[in-house]
């Protein structure tokens, strides 16, 4: 499986500010003026020494990722803002002709799960088929709202493209064969009108997209509930970490996890690669640097061995 990132911010898109754009510029200079950089050819060297908040810009647009099967199909998970890019990626092929199938799992409704829709080009192609799952009974009522008079010009049930809804029953949570060897499975999580988690295995590798979530200490209490046997040794697993550990405790209820927690899932659930996503639009950068490095020193404290941790980027791709 390939596993891509398309969307990475949390509740609402967050282009950078010109604020933001010139300090990275200033701060680029200034080490640039210390490296003693003096001709073009050094810049490629150059900018590989730079911390990963100068190298790149972490990403505005809301959730949205992929997954490809070693047979070359792609799933999507949620259409926040940043499935607007994959369209375009999808009108290269054969989606263009109408000939594209489109299979999309959502984890819930929140506006930043669903607001690309709209700018996703391949709905309106007559031809292409949307298979939309979810554990939402009323997906197609929900999805129309939204692309409505007076928010939106073209009703979502004009446009061309066919549109089929799979409901997964949250009661029965029954796993869904995608493919001979792919399966995938959910998982109900905390967050207001709740979210969902879903589970990709292929090949003896697993891999998780838990966002929207707020884990609290109560799941690592013996006997809480199965948490611990849906997550336990995932190769992947992209879990909900928008905030510090301060934040939330002020924002305790509000449905997200702190990155401290999140590194705490890990190591617990013995996870092998773990990501931090879902981040909080108000922190810059520069910020969300600070929490990743936080994040990894909260690992060494607890003596993590087990769990490699990355922070989400726009374009980040991890190969199973
Ligand atoms: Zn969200
Ligand atoms: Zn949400």
């Amino acid at each position: 499986m390939q596993i891509k990132l398309w969307g990475v911010r949390g509740s609402l898109p967050a282009p950078i500010s010109n604020e933001e754009y010139n300090r990275k510029v200033q701060s680029i200079l200034e080490r640039a003026v210390q490296a003693g950089i003096t001709r073009t050819s050094q810049i490629t060297e150059f900018m590989e020494t730079l911390p990963e908040d100068l190298k790149h810009v972490f990403g505005g647009n809301t959730t949205c990722v992929t997954v490809t099967s070693s047979s070359g199909k792609t799933y999507i998970l949620d259409c926040g803002s940043g499935v607007r890019q994959l369209g375009y990626e999808l009108m290269k092929g054969p989606a263009a002709r109408g000939q594209g199938i489109i299979n999309i799992f959502l984890t819930h409704n929140h506006w930043d799960h669903i607001q690309g829709l709209p700018f996703f080009t391949p709905i309106y192609i007559k031809g292409n088929i949307l298979n939309f799952y979810s554990p939402y009974k009323d997906q197609h009522k929900i999805l129309c709202e939204q692309m409505s008079a007076p928010f939106f010009p073209a009703p979502f049930d004009k446009t061309e493209s066919t549109k089929k809804y799979i409901y997964l029953d949250p009661k029965k949570r029954a796993p869904i064969q995608m493919e001979n060897d792919l399966v995938v499975d959910f998982f109900p999580l905390k967050h207001p009108g709740g979210s969902f988690a879903y589970r990709f295995k292929q090949g003896g590798k697993t891999f998780i997209f838990a966002t929207d979530a707020e884990f609290t200490g109560e799941i690592f209490e013996k006997g809480h509930d199965n948490t611990y046997d849906f997550f336990q040794n995932t190769d992947l697993l992209i879990i909900d970490s928008q905030y510090t550990l301060d934040e939330s405790f002020i924002k305790f209820d509000w449905g997200h996890t702190s990155f401290t927690m999140a590194v705490n899932c890990g190591l617990r659930w013995k996870v092998k690669e773990l990501v931090m996503t879902h981040h909080e639009p108000a922190y810059t950068d520069a910020k969300l640097y600070e929490n990743y490095q936080a994040a990894i020193e909260h690992g060494e404290n607890c003596k993590n061995e087990t769990t490699k941790i990355y922070i989400a980027t726009e374009g980040m791709t991890f190969n199973l």
